[in-house]
């Protein structure tokens, strides 16, 4: 997950492959804007 402020990747989620419905969007904690923000799922992380 990405933090939408900051960019920053603060959440490695492992989605389950079957059911996948477009860009997952949460409010999280970020460290860095040490606030919650919107994060925005992170495609590939290869
Ligand atoms: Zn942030």
């Amino acid at each position: 997950m990405t933090c939408e402020v900051c960019n920053r990747i603060n959440y490695i989620v492992s989605k389950n492959k079957v059911k996948t419905t477009g860009v997952l969007k949460l409010k999280k904690y970020c460290n860095v804007c040490r606030k919650h923000t919107a994060h925005n799922e992170t495609k590939k992380l290869d």
